[in-house]
């Protein structure tokens, strides 16, 4: 569904990926863990087609993004700390980002209910913990039903009551919805509670793929 394949990228001198390939299988959730400045963003980043691979490629639901911008539609993204306009209220965002994409408006009730923020909706951003924004920009990315849902860093910074339930949102997703999903996360909560299949990078490198018991076995 999403694979990488022998890719490496320099910034300058700088070796931010080194060779790295991931398979993420249908339905399967793949977290991307790994010290700050190991490459995690950036090759997110590639995969999205923000920017180009020096060598090697990507691929998604068996398409090149690069080739066929199209499949990006079934690509959800979440990033880290969206920054919403803050007098606007949840589901105001939701609907212009829904006319954006050219998706009916009948799908942001949907995504609200799905992440279980109907009641709160009409209050502006402003007034949401951090906790609630971030359950907002997992409705949006899930506007128009994507198979494949990216999220950067989706816990970070966030009260644990709050990351309890994204975490809930996520396994509804993948159980009933067989979503597939990469996540990048500090938060080895979520990591251990949520992954089939867990990829270590470090400066630029795969030092680690396995289960979540593989990798309590060897660390
Ligand atoms: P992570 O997301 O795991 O923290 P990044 O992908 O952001 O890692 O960064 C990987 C490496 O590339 C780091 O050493 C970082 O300093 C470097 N890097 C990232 N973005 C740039 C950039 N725009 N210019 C130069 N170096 C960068
Ligand atoms: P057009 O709108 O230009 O007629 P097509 O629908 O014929 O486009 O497809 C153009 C290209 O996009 C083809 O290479 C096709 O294989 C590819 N493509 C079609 N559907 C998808 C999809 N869901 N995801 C990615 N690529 C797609």
């Amino acid at each position: 569904m999403i694979s990488v394949n022998g890719v490496v990228k320099r910034y300058g001198n700088k070796l931010a990926l080194d060779d790295v390939s991931l398979h993420v299988d249908r339905g399967t959730f793949v977290s991307l863990i790994g010290p700050n400045g190991a490459g995690k963003t950036t090759l997110i980043r590639i995969l999205l087609t923000l920017m180009k691979p020096d060598k090697g490629d990507v691929q998604i639901l068996g398409y090149n993004p690069f080739h066929n911008k199209k499949v990006l539609r079934e690509v959800g993204y979440v990033q880290e700390i969206p920054t919403y306009p803050p007098f606007l209220s949840g589901r105001q965002i939701l609907e212009l980002s829904a006319k954006v994409k050219g998706i009916d408006k009948s799908e942001v009730k949907r995504v609200l209910e799905f992440v279980e923020m109907d009641s709160l909706a009409n209050f502006p951003i402003i007034k949401y913990s951090k906790g609630l924004v971030q359950r907002i920009a997992i409705a949006e990315a899930l506007l128009g039903n994507p198979m494949v849902l990216i999220l950067d860093e989706p816990n970070m910074g966030i009260d644990p009551i709050f990351s309890l339930k994204t975490r809930e949102i996520l396994t509804k997703l993948k159980r009933k919805y067989n979503v597939t999903i990469l996540m990048t996360s500090h938060e080895m909560e979520d990591v251990k509670k949520l992954s089939d299949t867990i990829y270590m990078l470090y400066k630029g490198k795969v030092v680690f793929k396995g289960s979540v018991e593989d990798m309590i076995r060897k660390f």
